[in-house]
């Protein structure tokens, strides 16, 4: 772990190379230091603009003005044993969400319809709970089959923690990619989980990777860890070789543990998703809960460092507008990358009912929940 006066020595030095410096060095393979991630948190605020820069240089590189859109179905609220302290859904929380069982196949397709219909390549199906029982993963089987089928979608499931037998059979049916969070370093994972370790999580991470499945893992900032916290989860998510990065910043729901956190900046945000960019050049990188009410004016921005963006709602709280996402991108001149063939047909199909969907103005759901955060 660097010391402050490490860092502080590694943000006078690029404070004078600069930090396009630092990503010219990125692109040619330098693994970022932990000094350097450090520095990027430390960042004053007067160097935002360059550093925001330096990391468009990155995501330019890897993905040019591309932006993918992912779309969250809460499968199953709720009703979770667990005591994940940032959770609206954990048996500790009061916070008053809709509760309910694993979703029937019908509306779990009307959900894929609708990101279809959103412009979303990623369809995520998130159920709450520890892990899913061998029903629940063969009743999402089933369902994924016929997604696949229909609409073309690529398919990422956050169900908890998996056995090989559940990974092997999701993989199966054609399910993409598992999501399954760390949310923060082994050191700080205590303090917000009693009821699983981090080695559980890294043990799923494992076994869907042994069974095919691609991993999206990210973690939630703003829960009391500091800087070093999530310098190591960036870099360790470097080393896992990770598909996708979902960085969420805590959206504190009144009636959980987390309710009076509120310490986030949109400048620190934004350096946040610069570090992960320069620790993790070519991965995508998703802003994902909490986006909104933590980034607010300045969400554009978090387009240079990150390649990808939830469009609607979140688990249990309610996203921007999908109109408004649209226009956002197409402001700062980026581009969605095109859904898949037969997504684009249902696109053309119901434009109208899009155009209307997306014009509604989302309110900011008043039963409040984080849990886009992290199953
Ligand atoms: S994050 Fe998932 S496992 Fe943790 S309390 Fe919420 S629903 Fe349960």
């Amino acid at each position: 772990m660097a010391t402050t006066t490490q860092a502080d020595s590694t943000q006078a030095n690029l404070a004078q190379t600069g930090w396009n410096e630092l990503a010219k060095k990125v692109l040619d393979g330098h693994i970022l230091t932990v000094e350097e991630g450090e520095s990027i948190l430390q960042c004053p605020d007067s160097e935002l603009l360059p550093l925001l820069d330096a990391s468009y240089q990155i995501r330019k590189h890897y993905f040019g003005k591309q932006v993918q859109l992912y779309y969250l179905k809460n499968a199953k609220s709720g009703l979770c044993a667990e005591d994940c302290h940032y959770c609206s859904q954990s048996k500790i929380s009061d916070a008053p969400i809709e509760k309910y069982s694993l979703l029937s196949e019908e509306k779990l397709m009307e959900g894929a319809r609708k990101a279809a219909s959103s412009q979303a390549r990623t369809y995520c199906i998130v159920s709450s709970g520890r892990g899913p029982s061998d029903k629940d993963v063969e009743h999402l089987a089933g369902v994924v089959k016929n997604i696949k089928q229909e609409l073309g979608l690529h398919i990422c499931c956050c169900l908890g923690l998996l056995n090989n037998e559940q990974a092997t059979v999701l993989k199966k049916a054609g399910v993409d990619r598992i999501n399954h969070n760390l949310n923060t370093s082994r050191r700080f994972h205590e303090e917000i989980c009693t009821t699983h370790t981090f080695d559980d999580r890294l043990n799923t991470l494992n076994v869907a990777k042994e069974a095919g499945l691609e991993l999206c893992v990210g973690l939630i900032v703003g829960m009391g860890e500091n800087n070093a916290d999530v310098v190591e989860v960036a870099l360790q998510l470097r080393q896992l070789e990770v598909e996708s990065i979902p960085v969420n910043f805590l959206n504190s729901v009144d009636g959980t543990p987390l309710e009076k956190l509120e310490n986030l900046t949109p400048s620190y945000c934004l350096k946040t998703l610069c570090l992960f960019r320069f620790a993790n050049p070519s991965t995508e990188i998703r802003i994902a809960g909490g986006r909104e009410v933590n980034i607010r004016s300045m969400q554009c921005m978090g387009l240079y460092p990150a390649n990808s963006i939830f469009v609607s709602d979140y688990l249990t709280t309610r996203g921007q507008a999908a109109q408004l996402d649209f226009e956002m991108i197409e402001d700062m001149g980026f581009e969605i990358v095109s859904s898949d063939h037969e997504a684009a047909k249902l696109l053309q199909k119901h434009g109208m009912d899009k155009l209307n969907n997306s014009l509604e103005i989302s309110e900011q759901c008043n039963t409040g929940g984080s849990c886009g955060n992290s199953c």
